[in-house]
């Protein structure tokens, strides 16, 4: 048998840049499912949901195994396909852009403000005017709220709708956050709005995704189209059901569903989402204030929004050289983005380097420093301390 050794040329790194933080309840949360009749397709995941719209304000919420996943099943309910068009930010994880080849459109990017590295509102009415003129207009756009803070939704969504441009925010980093007072997932300015749970999140389901929306027929849906496009529904079957062990496929759907385990891990940990974007705005305004003498750019803030703080990226000069020091010294830091377009993966579709300058300029200096509700003020210290040695 292989059995594997531990990598011995991993770093352990004493401070990462994002962890969970897991209490004695969602361990007893998560053994009580197992202990219980149901590990999948049982009451926890329709729990997690009504927990999810309890906190947003959403009327419907779809909880899939992986934002990734939630982003696909929300694309799929909106249509998109061959020939369609799907454009989102450079600023982002791949799984943003990925979702739309994956139903076989064609990806194109909106560039990033540069202050706040979110979809740029003036980018995106001089792309929709060209290719309105074009005919070319995106069927969907994918804002994302990068580092937890909502772009300019206001401007984004009118415009969109004014074009019959369908909206999916990527609230991938948002979950907690609000704009202009009211919660990001309650789609007041989009179709469908999407969380992830993974480790590094905000809140956790060990993998996990949830899709929110206003609309019955997208929540219906997805719910369609996150387990083999079949449905159990007579109201919805084609056929007249000949008994109870009758069910239908109308759809090419997946299986992307949430585990019990990890819906009940969900609900346990929803219960101190607050609290846990509380820390991380108290973190972020420490370190805005001990930061503040150092020549690096912190991160701005739009008065529209209250930011989840998923990340806090700083700007500095000679990335490469501090971004070693740290790691050297135990500091996980990161780096989030490499522009999406510069993949190769994206490179062999045609994007090249200076396509989208502002968010190619961020990502030559950015770094993302530690930030989880549990960092403590001392390990927050510890960071500032190696931060200031190595710039
Ligand atoms: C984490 C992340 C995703 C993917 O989330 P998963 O739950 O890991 O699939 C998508 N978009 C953004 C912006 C993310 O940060």
């Amino acid at each position: 048998m292989d059995r594997r050794q531990p990598r011995q040329d991993r770093q352990v790194l004493m401070i990462p840049y994002g962890r969970q933080d897991v209490s004695q309840d969602d361990i007893d949360a998560v053994t009580e499912v197992l202990r219980s009749d149901f590990l999948t397709q049982g009451p926890a995941v329709p729990r997690f949901e009504a927990a999810i719209c309890a906190a947003t304000g959403a009327k419907h919420a779809v909880a899939s195994n992986s934002a990734t996943s939630s982003l696909h099943v929300a694309c799929l309910a909106l249509g998109l396909g061959p020939g369609d068009i799907l454009w989102t930010v450079p600023n982002t994880f791949v799984a943003s852009a990925n979702v739309g080849l994956y139903c076989g459109a064609t990806v194109d990017f909106v560039d990033t403000t540069p202050d706040t590295y979110v979809m740029d509102a003036d980018a995106l009415e001089a792309k929709l005017t060209a290719a309105a003129t074009a005919g070319k207009l995106p069927k969907i756009i994918i804002p994302v709220h990068f580092a937890g803070q909502s772009c300019d939704m206001n401007r984004v969504a009118a415009m969109a709708r004014s074009y019959g441009v369908k909206i999916i925010e990527d609230a991938s980093h948002a979950i907690g956050a609000r704009y202009l007072n009211q919660p990001i997932g309650d789609c007041a300015h989009s179709d469908i709005c999407v969380f992830s749970f993974h480790p590094v999140k905000i809140v956790t389901t060990a993998e996990g995704g949830c899709a929110t929306t206003q609309d019955d027929e997208l929540a219906y849906r997805m719910g369609l189209f996150r387990s083999h496009g079949i449905t159990r529904d007579a109201d919805r079957m084609t056929m007249d059901a000949p008994g109870g062990w009758y069910y239908e496929q109308l759809e090419l759907g997946l299986n992307y569903r949430m585990t019990e385990m990890q819906a009940a891990l969900g609900v346990s940990q929803m219960k101190r989402l607050d609290d846990f974007v509380a820390r991380r705005n108290e973190l972020a305004r420490r370190y805005d204030d001990i930061l503040s003498d150092l020549p690096l750019t912190r991160p701005a803030q739009n008065p529209d929004a209250y930011s989840s703080y998923h990340l806090y990226p700083i700007q500095v000069e000679n990335r490469a050289r501090v971004f070693k020091a740290l790691r050297d010294n135990g500091i996980g830091v990161n780096v989030h983005y490499i522009p999406v377009h510069l993949q190769p993966y994206y490179r062999n579709l045609g994007f090249r380097p200076g396509d989208f300058p502002q968010a190619e300029s961020y990502y030559d200096h950015a770094i993302s420093i530690p930030l989880y509700a549990g960092l403590t003020d001392a390990d927050q210290d510890t960071v500032v301390a190696a931060l200031k040695r190595s710039i």
